[in-house]
Parts: C-alpha cells; structure tokens; sequence
C-alpha cells in the first residue's frame, strides 16, 4: 500500500546526511566530552564545533548556545529559569506570552503563575497573529518576559519577531520566542530579530529526537535548569549527547544552506494540495491566514464531520496527517489554538492540519487528495451533521 506522511510539524524523518555525520560518535568515538583524556577530547572537539556551526546559522557567539534535550525543555527553562531568577533581581513578576503557544510554553507559564507569577495571555487574530498594539497594551512596569513563538505548529502563522521584541524591551522586559515550527524554513539572525533566548529542536528539522538549543544572549543569566556537573559551561548539566549534538548541528546547516529550494518545493505541494482540495470538496475552511505562514503547513476544517474518524479512514490509506497537534489528539477538547483564531466550536472537531515536507512529492498529493475525497464522501453521508 502507498504510504503518505503529511505530519512533518509532529516530527521530520532522520535526513541520511545526518544520521552519516553521526554515525562515528554513535560508534568509534564513545568517549565522554568532559573527559580529560583523547577518548574524551575527541568527542568534545566534535561538540565544539557542533556548537560553532549552530552559532553560525543562527549569527549568535559559541557561548550562547546552550544544548538541551529538546524543544521542551528549552521552552521549559527559558520561562522557569528567567522568571524566578530577574523577579530576585527587578522584583518585577508578570509574564506575557500568547494564546496559541506550545503547551510547553503555555503549562510552563501556568506553572509560574501557581508560584505567585501574574500571567498574560494575549489573543490572535483570525490569521493567528499577535497585533502589536495587542502586546503594548498589556505591558506594564512589572513585565519582566515576553514569549512569543515565532511560528505556529497548527495553523503556521509567524509572527513579527522583531516588532514584537522592540515592544518588550522599551518596557524593559525580555523576549523569548520558540522558534520550533520556524526552524526549517525562516532564516533566523538572534540579532536582527534581537531576541534575547529561543528554543528550538532537533527532529523538526530532518535532525534526531531529543536534543534541542536554548539560544541565550551573552548579559543574559537565567536560572539553572539541570542542576549537576559542569556540562553547558555549569548552567545544564548532563553528560552531553554527543551524537545528537553533531546530528543537531548537521541537519541545521542543511537546512540553511538548502532552505531556498526547499521553501519553493513545500510550497508548491502545499498550494497545489490546498488548490486542489478547494476546488474539489465542498464546505471546507482553511484555518489561519495565508500571507504570514510557513510554507509547510495547511489547516482544513471540513464541515459536518469528525476530524479523529476522517484521520482514522485517511490512516487506513496509508496516510498520515493530524487533528490539531500531536500532543492534544486523543483528548476531546477542541485545539486551543483554532478556538483562539476563532474557529466555531461546532465546526473545530472537523480540523484536519496537513503539513508537508521536503520528500513530498506531487504524487502524494494527488494520493492524499483523492482518499480524502472518497473519506469525507463516505462520512458525510454517514453524520447525523450534514444538512444538505
Ligand atoms: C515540537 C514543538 C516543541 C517541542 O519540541 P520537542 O523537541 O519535541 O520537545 C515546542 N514548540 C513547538 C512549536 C513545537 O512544534
């Protein structure tokens, strides 16, 4: 049977050119890189220039780069870690971040907010965007973070970084942005945006699971997340993943230097597939706006059905696509983000998000298409919602 993954916002596969760069320090090159001896050395010189690489795609110095295991935890420290350490130094205790955020970042903050923490959650607009007054407004003298991610894993929308950053700053708070979503097709300069940390992750970038980067502006000190040896120069400790590192590192220097090409072919089956997908099915919405977006991602609401059946029927046809996100699937609760974006409540359970990646050929569109059509068909005729 044919097989489609149209999933790649859940996670990217392993490109080969990765998985061959880390081959040797999944092999050979065992040693543990806080070592003192060659075995050790070896592997930390493989860690340094993984570090210096990543620096460069990103214009940051090798000293703001800070390994974790991943999106996750990056998010996770970033919050934790700057509330509890600048509300000791400013006494300042409001944090800001949005309403279509990760829940990484959304539990992290409600976590501080259990902790004493005042906490703001901005809304979006139907296209899934923070307007920038939206933010002014909400800030106040005792603002101390603002994070705000840069691109959304359901509906795609990317946000004015940079615009939103300067906002936080002339009110004297930080800016953190998970850039997670962003990664694979946003050029991303920590400086030209000026924000002051970003998370972002391994495996949504063709590289492995569980390693990912706190990027964190030399000044700046957060809190120590993972207390234990020295690793990450004291602030996470950890025996360091090497070949993650070296893996990290390598599938992000791909895509820097292939994301031109790469952007233009996502983009192309994305559109022929939403094209197609219009024209050819009737009541259907798309989700989110269509101009600030990344090139990967379509969100479908179909009228009068279930979005879990019609993923069941399309998993029978060998593809594979999501309701929501990965990590809200399974629950009943509509997706906080297209409640955010507006979407009526009737209609959010019949959301499917399609996201497309660098393998994804015109052929799995056409596949995906055609099974979709006969699923929705097939369901349609079944609900007890449709009325026409
Ligand atoms: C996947 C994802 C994360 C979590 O990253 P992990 O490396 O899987 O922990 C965080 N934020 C966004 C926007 C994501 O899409």
């Amino acid at each position: 049977m044919k097989k489609v993954y149209l999933d790649y916002a859940a996670t990217t596969p392993l490109d080969r050119r990765v998985l061959n760069a880390m081959t040797p320090y999944l092999t050979e090159v065992y040693g543990n890189a806080n070592s003192v001896h060659s075995f050790g050395q070896e592997a930390a010189s493989a860690v340094d220039n993984a570090r210096r690489t990543i620096a460069d795609c990103i214009n940051a110095k090798r000293t703001e780069v800070y390994f974790t295991s991943g999106g996750t935890e990056a998010n996770n420290w970033a919050i934790k870690g700057i509330a509890v350490r600048y509300r000791e130094i400013t006494g300042k205790n409001h944090i800001i971040t949005t309403k279509i955020e990760h829940p990484s970042i959304i539990e992290s903050v409600k976590y501080m907010e259990k902790h004493g923490f005042d906490v703001t959650f901005l809304p979006v607009n139907s296209d899934g965007l923070v307007e920038l007054d939206t933010l002014e407004k909400a800030m106040t003298d005792k603002t101390l973070l603002v994070s705000i991610m840069t691109a959304n894993n359901e509906v795609g929308s990317v946000q004015p970084i940079k615009e939103l950053a300067e906002i936080a700053h002339a009110k004297g708070a930080l800016f953190h942005t998970d850039a997670v979503q962003a990664m694979s097709s946003i050029k991303t300069d920590v400086r030209e945006k000026n924000v002051d940390l970003m998370s972002f992750s391994g495996h949504k970038i063709y590289g492995p699971k569980g390693i990912g980067v706190l990027y964190v502006k030399s000044g700046i000190k957060p809190d120590k997340f993972m207390i234990g040896g020295h690793q990450e120069r004291t602030m996470r400790g950890g025996t360091t993943n090497v070949p993650a590192v070296v893996g990290l590192a390598e599938a992000l220097r791909l895509t820097v230097a292939e994301m031109e090409d790469n952007n233009a072919k996502v983009k192309a089956v994305r559109d022929y597939f939403l094209q197609r997908v219009q024209s050819e099915i009737s009541h259907i919405r798309v989700n989110g706006g269509m101009e600030h977006r990344v090139v990967g991602n379509a969100n479908v609401t179909f009228e009068f059905i279930e979005g879990e059946s019609l993923l069941l029927l399309l998993d029978l046809a060998g593809i594979a696509c999501s309701s929501g996100s990965a990590c809200s699937s399974g629950s009943l609760e509509p997706s906080h983000v297209l409640m955010a974006i507006g979407v009526p409540i009737e209609i959010a359970h019949g959301s499917i998000r399609f996201t497309f990646g660098k393998d994804t050929s015109r052929e799995d569109v056409d596949y995906v298409v055609d099974s979709l059509k006969n699923a929705v068909e097939k369901l349609r005729i079944m609900s007890p919602l449709t009325r026409d």
